[in-house]
């Protein structure tokens, strides 16, 4: 089966601050962030749980970082994390997906990493 190389991943869910304006949240948009798993930063911004410490790890994010991860509210994820593109995705690279991956000893993406070994895009 043909996975995206995120799922194997996790490094930047395990990283980065991801904080975003409070109006994507549930309390505010219907379907948005769930309120509960946020924390306030400031009078105008949220943050994911988890990736206000240090260091910093999303309570949303299941499994092992490398091996086997998701995000337990993907479908209700923030903009920030949306908008978090992993290298080579549209052909595009992506210094901050390579850094997260380096900081937690993994190889960065290549083109190749959303090819079938049969050189067939990969499915999300
Ligand atoms: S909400 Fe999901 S995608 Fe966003 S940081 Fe947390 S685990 Fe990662
Ligand atoms: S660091 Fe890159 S490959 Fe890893 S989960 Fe984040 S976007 Fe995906």
């Amino acid at each position: 089966m043909i996975i995206n190389p995120c799922t194997s991943c996790g490094a930047c869910c395990a990283l980065f601050r991801a904080s975003f304006y409070w109006s994507e949240t549930s309390e505010f948009t219907p379907g948005g962030v769930p309120s509960h798993l946020t924390v306030k930063i400031n009078d105008f911004m949220v943050a994911m749980k988890g990736t206000d410490k240090t260091p910093p790890r999303c309570d949303c994010l299941v499994g092992e970082i490398g091996q086997s991860v998701y995000c337990k509210i993907y479908e209700n994820r923030s903009s920030v994390c949306r908008e978090f593109k992993p290298a080579w995705e549209d052909n595009l690279p992506s210094p901050r997906c390579d850094y997260a991956r380096s900081v937690w000893g993994l190889e960065p993406l290549t083109p190749d990493s959303w090819r079938s070994p049969e050189g067939y895009p990969k499915a999300a």
